[in-house]
């Protein structure tokens, strides 16, 4: 499905947005600073796949935070790709484990993530899905002062008259 991953992204981010006031089982506020741009960003994507991916990473960045963080979505387009990225202010991830985490059951700390509840398979089900669309996936952390998620997708710049000329 073709779709302007702008307002894609936009309308996932309302949703948790709206989670805020509901989400009894966490009990944590988060605030959501938004930097997506006004450009119209069209790709062709698994719309349900892909919110999958963008859920996994957000539900992580309010599960490893502590109580009132912000999280800054941001989303840029370069030459030949688009970059999206989501950065908390949470736990971090110690340098060794940034690549790791990527991979099924992987967890940083076994006791901490045992009390968090979970699987660890939603970074494995990113990168998969991510990979489907010939995309990739990848973290940054400073420990103790937040990570950053990067997910960058292959991406061709519509020219002005593409198309329309033909109509
Ligand atoms: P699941 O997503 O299946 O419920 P999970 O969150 O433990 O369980 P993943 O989402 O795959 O599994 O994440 C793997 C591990 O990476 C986590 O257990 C956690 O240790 C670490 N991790 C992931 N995201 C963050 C983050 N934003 N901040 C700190 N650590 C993180
Ligand atoms: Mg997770």
């Amino acid at each position: 499905e073709w779709v302007n991953f702008n307002d894609f992204v936009a309308h996932i981010l309302d949703r948790f947005d709206m989670i805020v006031k509901t989400d009894k089982k966490e009990n944590k506020k988060y605030t959501i600073k938004r930097e997506l741009g006004t450009q119209a960003l069209w790709v062709e994507i698994d719309t349900d796949k892909f919110a999958q991916v963008i859920d996994n990473i957000m539900n992580n960045a309010i599960k490893y935070s502590p109580n009132g963080g912000t999280i800054t979505v941001k989303l840029h387009s370069e030459q030949k790709r688009i970059v999206l990225s989501i950065a908390d202010q949470g736990l971090g991830i110690p340098r060794e484990d940034l690549t790791k985490i990527f991979d099924r059951f992987y967890r940083v700390d076994k006791a901490r993530s045992r009390a968090q509840g979970g699987t660890g398979l939603g970074l494995a089900i990113a990168k998969e899905i991510v990979e489907e669309h010939h995309g990739h996936i990848w973290a940054n952390s400073s420990e103790g002062n937040g990570s950053t998620f990067y997910i960058a997708l292959p991406y061709e710049p519509m020219s002005e008259g593409d198309d329309w000329d033909e109509v």
